[in-house]
């Protein structure tokens, strides 16, 4: 699955979750995969081998009939047989045609047991039955999804999202992930309607207002990625390396796939060659469904996608854009890492994403070389690294007891994030061809069937000749990562050596047990110099690092997933030398003296003495790091005497910026230059710079007067601007502008603009706006982004909006409702009512088992608040300093 790539607000919504658990400690080591030693609750002594499985919806009675035969192997003799269902009544239960003793279901257990009159012996046999079921509201099992087409007609599809435990309301099945079977699925829809599924058609029946399809046979796979979908749909197609590629939307809107299209034909043609694997269906479907959930879902060869993440029109930006690339480069690199081979149980579904969120970033940094792909990565990684730096953080790989609670009880920072930093730190340490190399002896070893993170570990090993499981263990099996001290001394001769030390890094508080990294470093010592590697094994240890005065990191190319601090002198030299590094070390040491000014370990003037000599360099994302760090300061700063000192002085710093950007695109222009131009101008707004925001309501007027006055990348800055500053004319505007939108795109876009409104009349307005039947269906689940939205600026209003309404807005986050209510709530709400108060309401809203997600949230939360209390004396100290100093 995937999550929306974008900031930190839209990743806190990262609906598209994998699963993951709640155990408190980290796991121990685990075994190469085998079938049968692999964790679940079913027994292994009777398997599927093959399925059949004929389904009949009513849609609009929200029910669904079945037929199922399903091929076993009896591997032991005897007289039960046990699988998952939930929410189904089974009938006409037979075994070789002949009626079983007993049918007993329990959907508290989600489980079905059969007893046999007589044991039945080892070998084939065959199970029958005929079944009831139900369709569902929210996006799990077989779901309905209504929407509003841009012509306003209202429609309804059908389709399917089964990770992690789901497909079990569809069909009655062996729903854990070591239990692969083939499938072959047969759907009867009106006639009219369009069906996909994970293989192409077999064969159509065509009944007096029915069409019954039934889809060639699929390879053996697990449950958890059969996929179907069906409603008025249509798709373009295209080849490429002898498979069919189409692109699925709602009729009328497929052409709009055309970008998608030819992503899918570039990205088949690199993964068929990067994993030495052929992709081995015949076809793989892009189905582009109208809301439902928030994320995509790697459905083998037929892969679902919130349709904001696969459509493009002239109303999409570069991010949007983005987007679609690096979501098609996720789910595709899922076709090899999850359903080629799938994690053997759910403990290691970090596997699964991890693994493909790096694919993503790489494959779309290697066909998109503008938009510097890994600088912007290099924000998803602080993110995980801020969560990661919690006391209550937990190991990437953890023990899964409880199926059930897969989804609730995990932090996609870590398992996505946190996953993607390590491997791409591995990659760095191998080299890019031997972990290839490593990647391809690991498909190759485990297709069509399960794999552990030892036997990925054991393929990378087997070509490099390095254990690498040693180097991963510290990694992956327990939480945390290092802060690794580095203390330079010189020789006579003017060579330099550093001693290097390492302790876990953590925001607040101290390691409950202290932690040990085995620490693949790059050193570069000069600002041209190439980096070398060097294992950091010990507590301490020594190495040679260059010549004395030359700047100097132990984390060249922001690789690293660990944070460094450097000997006051070396700081110094580094500093000297700033606007010589390159910039993604720059970038490293800019994140790591903002995580420190944050923990306390260095003042804030460190921080912004760095970031002042930035000048008009026009790097992105050194940018956007400082402008996030002038941000949080301005909003711990809210309400305090020091409040417009500071915003002036921020101004101060992004001004040279602004300066040489000027307000409107050139054609020669990366993404990166376009995007830091907006993000300052909406900073100065936000500050109170009168000129820009004189600039952003003339630009405003003339796109009330005219929608192709602004353009689509600039729309979202401009609204923003003119929201914050907005009276109760401008509102009125806005709002209309909201009302009038052409597609879900600009609808978005303008109701999150609306939400950054200042005033508070105008934004209880808002809030009623955010709730309210103008937001049509298929946008229901932004309604809860949007209510975060207006907590920036009008946190009391929003607090109460969201627990007034929480079971509203939680409806449409389906199974990731629990996650966000435990964990994020508090993580964005810390400043919106006092913190016992908050504690409370998250724990009467979700079940017992998410103490630990609650532990992390509130942790966050408090963190927060003793952050603000610091950084704002900080900044008045600094303020007060600088009022005596010379002007700049
Ligand atoms: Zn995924």
């Amino acid at each position: 699955m995937h999550s929306m790539h974008t900031r930190p607000i839209a990743v806190t919504l990262a609906l598209a979750l994998g699963a993951g658990a709640a155990a408190p400690a980290g796991a121990a080591a685990v075994a190469p995969f085998s079938f049968e030693t692999a964790y679940g609750r079913l027994p292994k002594d009777v398997v599927p081998l093959d399925y059949s499985v004929a389904i009949t919806p009513d849609a609009a009675a929200r029910t669904l009939s079945g037929k199922e035969t399903i091929h076993l192997d009896f591997r032991k003799a005897g007289s039960t047989i046990r699988f998952n269902s939930l929410n189904e009544t089974l009938s006409d239960v037979r075994l070789d045609g002949k009626p079983v003793q007993s049918v007993v279901s329990s959907d508290e257990q989600q489980l079905t047991t059969l007893t046999l009159a007589r044991a039945a012996p080892i070998g084939p046999h065959t199970l029958s039955f005929s079944y009831q079921g139900k369709i569902e509201s929210g996006p799990r099992g077989l779901f309905a999804q209504p929407y509003v087409d841009p012509s306003g007609a209202k429609g309804m599809i059908l389709s399917t999202k089964f990770e992690s435990t789901d497909a079990r309301r569809m069909f009655p099945c062996w729903d854990e992930p070591a239990f692969r079977a083939t499938f072959e699925l047969t759907a009867t829809v009106p006639a009219e309607w369009a069906v996909i599924s994970n293989m192409p058609v077999a064969r159509r029946v065509v009944h007096a207002k029915t069409a019954t399809t039934t889809f060639r046979r699929t390879p053996k796979m697990p449950t958890y990625l059969v996929e179907f979908t069906g409603g008025d749909m249509a798709r373009i197609t295209a080849r490429s390396d002898g498979i069919e590629l189409g692109v699925w939307a709602v009729r009328g809107q497929e052409q709009d796939g055309r970008v998608a299209l030819a992503n899918a034909q570039q990205i088949l043609a690199d993964y068929n060659d990067y994993f030495g694997f052929r992709y081995p269906l015949p076809k793989l479907d892009s189905i582009a469904v109208p809301g439902g959930f928030s994320g995509a879902m790697e459905n083998w060869g037929a892969i679902t996608y919130n349709d904001q993440l696969l459509l493009l029109t002239a109303s999409s930006t570069i991010r949007n854009r983005q987007a679609v690339f690096s979501v098609q480069a996720h789910e595709m690199a899922h076709q090899w890492n999850g359903d080629l081979v799938t994690m053997g149980w759910w403990d290691d579904i970090w596997l699964n994403e991890s693994f493909a969120s790096w694919r993503a970033a790489k494959e779309t940094d290697l066909r998109n070389p503008a938009w510097n792909w890994w600088e912007g990565e290099d924000e998803a990684k602080e993110n995980a690294m801020s969560a990661d730096a919690r006391v209550t953080s937990h190991a990437i790989q953890q023990h899964v007891t409880d199926e059930l609670q897969v989804t609730n009880a995990f932090d996609p920072s870590i398992t996505y994030n946190k996953g993607q930093a390590v491997l791409r730190m591995l990659e760095a340490y191998l080299g890019p061809d031997v972990f290839r190399d490593g990647i391809r002896v690991f498909m190759r070893t485990h297709a069509y069937s399960n794999a552990t993170s030892t036997d990925l570990w054991n393929a990378l090993g087997k070509v490099s000749a390095r254990d690498v499981g040693a180097i991963a263990a510290g990694w992956i099996e327990q939480p945390g990562f290092p802060l690794v001290s580095v203390t330079a001394r010189c020789d006579a001769a003017g060579q330099r050596s550093i001693t290097l030390a390492q302790q876990r890094f953590l925001l607040q508080g101290s390691d409950p047990a202290p932690s040990h990294w085995t620490v693949p470093l790059q050193i570069r010592s000069g600002a041209a110099g190439a980096p070398q590697a060097l294992l950091l094994t010990a507590a301490s240890q020594d190495a040679p690092a260059g010549r004395c005065g030359e700047p100097l990191s132990v984390n060249a190319g922001a690789i690293g997933y660990y944070r460094a601090t450097y000997d006051p002198e070396t700081l110094r030299q580094d500093a000297a030398a700033f606007g010589t590094l390159p910039h993604a070390d720059r970038i490293a040491l800019l994140d790591d003296e903002w995580a420190l000014v944050q923990a306390g370990r260095e003042p804030l003037t460190a921080f912004l003495a760095l970031a002042a000599l930035m000048g008009s360099d026009l790097d992105e994302r050194c940018w956007n790091l400082i402008t996030s760090a002038l941000e949080t300061v301005e909003h711990d700063l809210r309400g305090k005497p020091d409040h417009e000192a500071f915003e002036a002085y921020a101004r101060s710093i992004v001004a040279p910026v602004s300066s040489a950007l000027g307000w409107d695109a050139r054609a020669d222009e990366t993404p990166g230059i376009q995007t830091l131009r907006r993000s300052v101008l909406a900073d100065l707004g936000a500050w109170g710079d009168a000129p820009v925001i004189a600039e952003a309501r003339k630009r405003f007027a003339a796109f009330v007067a005219d929608r192709h006055a602004i353009a689509a990348d600039d729309q979202a800055m401009v609204l923003g601007i003119v929201a914050q500053n907005a009276d109760a004319a401008a509102f009125e505007q806005l709002h209309a502008v909201a009302r009038s939108a052409a597609n879900e795109t600009e609808l978005r876009r303008y109701y999150l603009a609306l939400m950054q409104v200042r005033e508070p009349a105008l934004a209880a307005q808002a809030a009623q706006i955010a709730l309210s039947p103008e937001i049509p269906p298929q946008a229901n689940a932004a309604r809860l982004r949007m209510v975060f939205r207006l907590e920036d600026r009008n946190p009391a209003l929003a607090w109460t909006t969201l627990t007034g309404n929480v079971d509203a807005l939680m409806l449409p986050q389906g199974r990731y409702a629990p996650l966000i209510t435990a964990q994020y709530c508090p993580e964005i709400f810390w400043d919106a009512a006092p913190l016992d108060q908050v504690e409370g309401w998250v724990k009467a809203h979700v079940p017992a088992q998410m103490a630990d997600n609650i532990a992390r949230g509130m942790e966050s939360a408090r963190f927060k608040l003793a952050r603000k209390a610091a950084l704002s004396d900080a900044a008045a100290l600094f303020l007060n300093d600088r009022h005596g100093a010379p002007a700049n």
